[in-house]
């Protein structure tokens, strides 16, 4: 029998050939110091590295996996679809029926464009943005990320902070004095951008709930004076969902929190774990794309049979199990009360966010609201706490900056075991 490489063999073979030995920084675990799991397969709640070892898995690959692993329904909708082959390049009928999904259930849009990730997204409705109002700067928030386009990797969360370059080498300044940068949860920072640059900006984008900085929820007015000022100002308003979306709610975070934005983006949930994301609008900001417009964007791939297949089902999925949202906050709304608790007996400084389905320990003994709250985090700590759940069986974020999923295949008893784990961590730090 061929003998299994370990993940340390893998890592130092791939280490030759990929940059670090991964294709997406933060899977390299270099915020916790660490060597990566290579992972062999994933099952509802639990990965599988290569030595065969079980994990609950709390990063469900970083959203998508809202309803587990490897679901029956997502799995057997692909392996139908692929029956029909793989590509076309041409349209479809499950694009038309996912995007009548979407329109229906997320509030204000009327139209979806398909494309293959969040940057994809994300660049695509900054684009529209401008060409739709003939403007050039935006403004976005420092900690948030959204994706690794050029005039967004700008004071950015995520891996691109917790690697040391929020904003990065190889992006010209050029590019980038259109990016202005604002600070999360204070709306007079937001102001004073709009009033110096009057007529200038073509639209504010956010995440509705920042979770690439740890999750940090928005204050309360927050997201609606963002609203007042776009429409004070004439910019648009972008919420930025390739987290929030489908997962707060399904109608995401402008359902959640019952605010408007003018454009929507989503990834992750959308593709079902295929390589998926969208940009929405109402009619008359979707007809400025190409071909009804002249905002152009384009993709070989986009709307994919396979993943349109994926992420219909998970969609379809999602709306006729409408329970599972509450079922999820629930189980979140107890592991961030007894994280608390287990805090307090052990005398460990942390502070938990939670909204929805995300969670952030941040450890820190002050609450987290801003960015500033969450660089204050003890990081050195965090990687202490990950090393220990990752031996007691729990995958969490290999970094501070980044959010806890979970999804409706963590039961009870896993909730328990990731509890008693936790317990026996916060005792050692
Ligand atoms: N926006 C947000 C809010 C994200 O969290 C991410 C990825 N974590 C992106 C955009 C980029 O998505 P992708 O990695 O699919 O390009």
């Amino acid at each position: 029998m061929n003998r299994h490489k370990t993940s340390q063999e893998l890592f130092a073979e791939a280490l030759k050939v990929l940059p670090g030995g991964v294709n997406s920084p933060v899977r390299a675990f270099r915020a916790v110091d660490m060597a990566p799991r290579f992972i062999a397969r994933a099952n509802g709640p639990y990965i599988y590295d290569v030595e065969g070892r079980g994990y609950i898995d709390y990063v469900c690959s970083w959203g998508p996996m809202i309803l587990g692993h490897n679901h029956p329904v997502i799995r057997e909708a692909v392996e139908r679809a692929v029956k029909d082959g793989l590509s076309f390049g041409a349209p479809t009928e499950r694009e038309v029926e996912i995007a009548q999904l979407m329109v229906e259930l997320v509030p204000n849009i009327d139209m979806v464009r398909m494309v293959n990730s969040g940057t994809e997204a994300v660049m695509s409705a900054i684009r529209l943005a401008r060409g739709a109002t003939g403007r050039d700067k935006i403004i976005k928030f420092e900690g948030c990320y959204h994706g690794h386009s050029d005039c967004l990797l700008v004071g950015a969360g995520s891996s691109a902070l917790a690697g040391g370059h929020p904003t990065s080498a190889g992006v010209p300044q050029d590019v980038v004095r259109h990016t202005l940068t604002a600070q999360f949860n204070d709306l007079d920072s937001v102001e004073r951008l709009l009033e110096a640059n009057r007529g200038e900006v073509a639209c504010v984008i956010v995440e509705p709930v920042a979770a690439n900085m740890g999750v940090v929820n928005p204050a309360p007015g927050f997201l609606s004076g963002l609203r007042t000022l776009c429409d004070k100002y004439g910019a648009l308003l972008v919420f930025d969902e390739v987290i929030t979306g489908f997962r707060l709610a399904l109608g995401g975070a402008q359902a959640y929190f019952g605010v408007r934005a003018d454009i929507v983006t989503f990834g992750k949930i959308i593709g079902g774990g295929m390589p998926v994301g969208a940009y929405c609008a109402r009619r008359e900001l979707m007809e400025e794309v190409a071909p009804c417009g002249p905002v152009y964007q384009a993709g070989t791939l986009s709307g994919n049979p396979v993943a349109m297949a994926a992420g219909l089902a998970q969609l379809s999925w999602l709306k006729s199990h409408p329970e599972i949202y509450s079922m999820i906050e629930e189980k979140a709304l107890w592991l961030a009360r007894e994280f608390r608790a287990l805090a307090e007996n052990h005398g460990v400084a942390v502070s938990i966010n939670q909204i929805g389905s995300l969670l952030s320990p941040f450890f820190t003994p002050s609450s987290v609201s801003t960015f500033v709250d969450a660089k204050g985090s003890d990081v050195g700590m965090y990687a202490r706490y990950f090393a220990g759940m990752l031996e007691r069986g729990v995958y969490l974020a290999p970094a501070q900056f980044e959010a806890m999923f979970l999804s409706a295949a963590h039961t009870e008893e896993l909730l328990e075991h990731t509890r008693v784990a936790a317990d026996e961590v916060f005792a050692a730090l």
